[in-house]
Order: structure tokens, then sequence, then C-alpha cells
């Protein structure tokens, strides 16, 4: 029994080697596993079901396949592919998640999270993220032409990396009260998340028990997963690109 946790992997059509360590990690590492969890930024950029790129239909094609071989697919929405819907996550035989949501994994309550929502030291992208995330907001975004939508994207991505550039590093780290604040209010021991890019295994307390939080790692220069099984610690495994 296993169950595999991937994050960040920014797929997109000029980094073919990562969709390629991609295809390559769905047929050697994930099958025979109970269920695979995909916390968020799964894509670079999404503006839409309805584009269809033909690396989306790649993907959705591989996924379903382990799908039917029966593992579970769980996806979650980042801060890049919110707009991600229903009619992808059907062609690709997985279910959306909520961000966060809280699992069973073999014992010990988990919370599951992108994690950009527990950067709050970043005010204003948090003011950003209330708005993109209204659903107001997404009905509008998506009633509009593809084109105008593809325009918009690059728009938001330019300006994200031009005021990203000026922050400061703990301004773009997660907030360490905001963490435990979470997994208080969930009644956890064990958080799970990706979004910052510096995956590592962190110990904390949290109402005055032991508790960790593990930081799943982008897929810029390795593969980064973990690897959950009953009665074993989760280990998070990496590997060069
Ligand atoms: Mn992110």
């Amino acid at each position: 029994m296993t169950t595999l946790f991937i994050s960040d992997l920014h797929l997109e059509e000029s980094r073919p080697d990562i969709t390629g360590a991609f295809l390559g990690f769905l047929k050697k590492e994930a099958p025979g596993a109970e269920q695979l969890y995909i916390l968020g930024d799964f894509f670079e950029a999404w503006i839409g079901d309805d584009e269809r790129t033909p690396l989306q239909e790649q993907v959705a094609t591989a996924l379903r396949e382990l799908s039917e071989s029966g593992t579970r697919i769980f996806l979650m929405h980042g801060n890049r592919d919110f707009l991600l819907g229903e009619d992808f996550c059907t062609r690709a035989g997985a279910t959306l998640l909520d961000d966060p949501t809280l699992i069973d994994l073999y014992g010990t309550p988990t919370l599951l999270m992108h994690g950009d929502s527990l950067c709050t030291a970043d005010v204003e992208y948090q003011k950003f993220r209330a708005n993109m995330r209204n659903p107001q907001t997404q009905k509008l975004i998506l009633a509009r032409p593809l084109k105008d939508r593809q325009q918009m994207a690059r728009q938001l991505r330019e300006m994200s990396m031009a005021t990203n550039q000026g922050k400061a590093e703990n301004i773009m780290d997660v907030t360490l009260e905001e963490v435990v604040r979470a997994m208080a209010t969930h009644n956890v021991q064990q958080l799970i998340h990706g979004h910052t890019h510096r995956p590592a295994e962190h110990s904390l307390e949290v109402d005055g028990k032991a508790a960790k939080r593990i930081v799943l790692g982008d897929w810029d220069k390795h593969l980064w997963w973990l690897i959950a099984k009953p009665g074993q610690a989760p280990k998070l495994n990496k590997a060069p690109l």
C-alpha cells in the first residue's frame, strides 16, 4: 500500500523535459500506488478546460491510463492552475480537491494544501488570490474568448515575475503562525504542501504536541515525490530531472 504526493511540476510546452520526466514517473513510480495526490501548480498556466493543447491532452491521457489501472488520482489547484476544472479532471480520471483537504493517511490525520494561502506576509498576493478565487471573477474570466485569456495569462505571468523579484525571501515563504493556526483548526499534527519550492521536513509544535510540516519540491531541476506507506514516516524522494 502506497500513497504518492507531488506538486509544482509547472508543466508547459517550453519544458518537454519536465513532461517527459512526469510521463516516466507515471510508468516507473506510480503503477500499483493506491493514490496519487497532485497538490497544485501541476501546470504552469491554465486558462480554461476548453484550451485543450496537445500537452494537456497527452497528460490527461497518461493520467487516465493510471486511473484505469486502479490508482485514484486527486488534483488540487495551485496559484497557476486555479482555473483547472471538472472537464479536465473527467478526461484525466481525477478528482478535484478543495484547498485545504483533510485526509486519513494510514491512520495519521493529514492536512493537504497547495501552500500559497499560508504565505500571509505577502499581503498584496493574498488580495490577488482572494479576487482570483472568487467564483464570480472566475466566471467572468472564463466567459472571455480564448485569445483574450491567453493574452491575460501572459500579462499575469510577466507581472508576477516582476513583482516577485522585488520581494524579500521571507515574504515569499509560509508564515509559521498561519501554519500553526491552520493545523490547529483542523486538529492535525501532519501537513503536506507545495508552492514555496523549498522541499523539506519541518518539526514544529501545534497545541503543545509535536507536529510535522512536509514541503514538496518543484520539478525545475529534480523530480520530487513523497511516498507514504502504512506504519512508516512519509519519505521525500528526489531524482535528477
Ligand atoms: Mn504555487
